[in-house]
């Protein structure tokens, strides 16, 4: 897909790896829809876009409501008159252990409750099936070719303390490998990426300490940096030979 003049729907495209996307994909001349819970952050990725010469706009939208995203979507057919791809990007995390056993009594306590639970499932999970199958049905309505991305995360083949967040992130990967299936039929392609540790707000309210050790257990021997992801995007985009599969960017951590 040549990403001149292509629309783009970035979710999560406020702030962190998906402004870095949304930049990149500016830079290659595609025209942004940006969605995001903060108009502050939205507002500062457009003007940023726009300083790349591109038409770029903001939609506040909770990826996780059906009706949002139904609404916006269709915003963005109306305000652009086309869809190409689709960046599934927005994500949370709530992490905690699975259960605690106390050392001296050995009572055993339930640390995830539902509301971890549930909140990272709605947004990183349910989002994502919602924004695929709201751009997916808009491009085929409106016969184009199209591209879907899933953000997955190396903590999709599990993670202490994320029992949550790792669910959903191998659900991103495998979702991504099921509409890859479905839908080339109508020349809609789909693929995931799975970041490793990159230096973005989320990572960086890690304590530094922790940090370091991380770095150090990195065979690159350092955090990746927000545009090492974002290249990626563009290179799956521009790749049209390129379906299913997920690209591990991540240092060489799982080598
Ligand atoms: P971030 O917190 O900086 O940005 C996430 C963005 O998603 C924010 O702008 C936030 O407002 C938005 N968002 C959250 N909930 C939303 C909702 N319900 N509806 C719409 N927007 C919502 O995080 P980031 O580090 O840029 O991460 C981006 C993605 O990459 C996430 O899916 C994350 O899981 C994944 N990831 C990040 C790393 C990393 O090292 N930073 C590693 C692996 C995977």
């Amino acid at each position: 897909m040549e990403l001149k003049d292509k629309v783009i729907v970035v979710t999560g495209g406020g702030r962190g790896l998906g402004r870095a996307m949304a930049l990149e994909l500016a830079s290659q001349g595609a025209k942004l829809a940006l969605i995001d819970l903060s108009q502050e952050d939205l507002d500062t990725t457009v003007g940023l876009c726009m300083e790349e010469g591109v038409e770029a706009r903001a939609y506040i939208c909770n990826v996780a409501k059906e009706d949002e995203v139904e609404k916006t979507f269709a915003q963005v057919v109306a305000d652009f008159g086309s869809l190409n791809g689709l960046v599934n990007n927005a994500g949370i995390t709530r992490d905690g252990l699975f259960l605690k056993v106390d050392r001296e009594t050995g009572k055993v306590a339930k640390k995830m409750s539902m509301d971890q639970w549930n909140l990272v499932i709605d947004v990183n999970l349910t989002g994502t099936f919602l924004c695929a199958r709201e751009a997916a049905a808009q491009m085929i309505d409106l016969g184009v070719e199209g591209c879907i991305i899933n953000i997955s995360s190396i903590s999709r083949s599990g993670n202490m303390g994320q029992t949550n967040y790792t669910a959903t992130k191998a659900g991103a990967q495998a979702m991504a490998v099921t509409w890859a299936k479905e839908l080339a039929r109508y020349n809609i392609r789909a693929a995931s990426i799975a970041p490793g540790y990159i230096g973005t707000e989320m990572v960086m309210s890690m304590k530094p300490e922790a940090l370091d050790k991380i770095a150090a257990g990195i065979p690159a021997k350092r955090l990746g940096k927000p545009e090492e992801i974002a290249k990626t995007v563009t290179f799956i985009f521009e790749n049209d030979y390129v379906s299913g599969r997920c690209f591990e960017v991540d240092g060489g951590l799982r080598i």
